[in-house]
């Protein structure tokens, strides 16, 4: 293989990986010359310029074109063992369906940066490359991946993945593939899974069921499976999301990505069922670790594309002024509560972890991101099991002449009656 990056040409030997590491105000530009390779199971097609900003790649070729350059270039990568497990979850797939079952439901576990979400990439990828149709699965609030961070989302993937973009938001992904990725997200609001434990659950099982809902009516989907990409809580409140997650989503293969202790647990306590498989794999050396400041970037600029779309699929959304008599904006439960598990024992956080409150308009609404429910009328049990239509942003708030200027992909008036308020503010740039 060879690749042009900005002046330079570099080869690449077989199974070696070239790594770029690319900040937010720069840009650069990758066009394979010759061969094929693949930036995180995604081929990169012959001579066409790719575009990356405020990203962490590896292009990677398994076939190789002459001799590698030195620098820059990683010989070592746990690509194999990612490949073989793929092959194994093929097999799993194809037996289901021959049988007309349940295809694989793949959890992915780990600390922060350890290379979950690319793993979910690569294993997705190879996946749809080979014709199958996976549910992907975000259970991570902080990263926004196919709709907007601080939601938890599950999504039916049949065409190959945006090489430029992170996973696509909804919003430009559907513009440039139809309607064929249709999220179901629902807005959790909170960066931890910890902030609210019991709402996190609730929507985690939500989440489930659309997913049983949608593989027991769609054959490919059900024998193709899911890839659930977790939380990277490894704490107590993490170990009690993991068994709720396991059980709602009927996962039967964990994989662990870098973290011994949670690996040897999740062997301990899955040892008496034989249908369950725990895999240990390696975290890539080219993982990076994400400072707070390149996730804020990240996160705004996930949220930005949600509304204005990328440099390839630009979006024009609207400017919406509403009277703060025609707003219904509720808070599910309280932000920043201590964890159920926190609690003293007996004591039960039930009734204000999913208490509906309905906020009258202020100023503190400014910069809000706001998840515009499905919910047809503002009953708790009703509005906090609604999913999500998708999201406006609250741009300004005049206190005096009561209305506000809300951001929206659609034009009109609000498309939902019921918005839902997290602990999300987002400074438009
Ligand atoms: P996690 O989901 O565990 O938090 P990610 O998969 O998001 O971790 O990886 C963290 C960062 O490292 C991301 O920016 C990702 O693009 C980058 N990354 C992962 N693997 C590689 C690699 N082989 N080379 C370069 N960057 C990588």
């Amino acid at each position: 293989m060879k690749g042009a990056v900005g002046a330079k040409t570099w080869r690449l030997e077989p199974e070696t990986e070239f790594r770029l590491e690319v900040d937010f105000d720069q840009k650069v530009t990758v066009t394979l010359l010759e061969g094929l390779a693949e930036i995180f199971g995604t081929e990169l097609a012959l001579g066409v310029p790719y575009v990356f900003s405020g990203r962490k790649i590896a292009v990677f070729t398994w076939q190789g074109y002459g001799t590698p350059s030195v620098d820059y270039v990683a010989e070592e990568t746990p690509m194999t063992s990612y490949l073989n497990t793929h092959v194994a979850l093929d097999q799993m797939r194809q037996a289901a369906a021959m049988q007309g079952g349940n295809g694989p439901r793949v959890l992915l576990l780990g600390p922060p940066d350890v290379g979950k979400t690319t793993l979910a990439k690569i294993l997705l990828s190879y996946a749809i490359r080979q014709q199958h149709q996976p549910l992907y699965v975000n259970l991570d609030p902080t990263e926004g991946s196919i709709t907007m961070p601080r939601s938890l989302s599950a999504t039916s993937l049949t065409h190959m993945l945006d090489v430029e973009e992170e996973f696509g938001s909804s919003a430009t992904t559907a513009a440039s593939l139809g309607s064929s990725i249709i999220p179901i997200s629902y807005f959790y609001g909170h960066a931890s899974p910890a902030d609210n434990t019991k709402l996190y659950k609730i929507l985690t099982s939500n989440l489930a069921s659309a997913v049983r809902g949608k593989m027991a009516q769609d054959a490919d989907a059900r024998s193709s499976g899911i890839v659930i990409d977790g939380p990277g809580l490894v704490d107590s409140v993490g170990y009690e999301i993991i068994a709720h997650t396991m059980k709602e989503f009927e996962v039967n293969v964990v994989i662990v990505l870098g973290h011994e202790r949670l690996f040897s647990d999740m062997v301990k306590n899955h040892s008496q069922q034989s249908d369950i498989s725990v895999i240990k794999l390696s975290k890539s050396g080219g993982v990076v670790e994400r400072d707070s400041e390149y996730r804020e970037k990240l996160e705004s600029r996930e949220i930005h594309d949600y509304f204005y779309g990328t440099s390839r699929f630009e979006l024009s959304p609207y400017s919406l002024l509403v009277n703060f008599d025609d707003l219904a904006i509720y808070q599910i439960g309280q932000s920043n509560m201590a964890p159920s598990s926190a609690l003293p024992i007996g004591m039960d956080r039930h009734i204000t972890e999913t208490q509906i409150t309905k906020i009258e308009p202020s100023y503190s609404l400014s910069h809000s991101i706001l998840g515009l429910s499905n919910a047809e009328r503002d009953e708790e049990a009703h509005l906090v099991s609604s999913n999500l239509a998708g999201f406006v942003y609250v741009s300004a708030v005049d206190e005096i002449k009561r209305k506000v200027t809300i951001l929206s992909p659609a034009p009109g008036r609000l498309p939902k009656k019921y918005l839902i308020m997290g602990s999300f503010k987002w400074l438009e740039p």
